[in-house]
């Protein structure tokens, strides 16, 4: 287990390859925001709670890091929302509990490779977020009220 951690801000726009190159939509955040946070916080796959302002909370899966894949050059934080929605949500303020951690960074040989192991975190966290050790966080004040 970890410290759990929360982080918040509106949903930017990244390079638009979640979607339309991995079929997997993150929703990112200004990490500048909160660079001390995230500096502190070893790069790779967490999960935890997330809350979208006008629309509810949901679990989510997250990747932070370097993205090896795509040889990025700045840190990011990107969740994975487990939830289908109709539509984009940019600009809205979404606020994140983190509080476990699935495994490091890591690179792949393809990029089908790299799907089915984000497919692979999505159904870990799906299941751990049922555990009452983190379910319970699904209640935090941080999560539903805006700063
Ligand atoms: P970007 O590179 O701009 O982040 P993505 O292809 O990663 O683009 O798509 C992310 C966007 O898709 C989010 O900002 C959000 O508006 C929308 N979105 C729709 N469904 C989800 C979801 N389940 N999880 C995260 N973002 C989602
Ligand atoms: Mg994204």
């Amino acid at each position: 287990p970890i410290e759990p951690w929360f982080i918040s801000g509106p949903v930017i726009k990244g390079f638009g390859r979640g979607s339309k190159v991995l079929g997997i939509p993150t929703a990112n955040l200004p990490a500048e925001n909160f660079a001390d946070v995230v500096s502190e916080h070893t790069s790779g796959v967490y999960f935890g709670w997330a809350g979208l302002s006008t629309r509810g909370i949901y679990k989510m899966v997250m990747s932070i890091g370097w993205n090896p894949y795509f040889d990025n050059t700045e840190k990011t934080v990107e969740p994975w929302l487990l939830h289908n929605f109709d539509e984009d949500f940019y600009g809205e303020e979404l606020r994140l509990a983190i509080v476990g951690y699935i495994r490091p960074e890591a690179n792949f040989p393809s990029l089908e490779s790299l799907i089915e192991r984000i497919h692979v975190d999505g159904k870990i966290a799906e299941k751990a977020l049922d555990l009452p050790i983190y379910a319970r966080y699904k209640d935090s004040q941080y999560l539903r009220n805006p700063l």
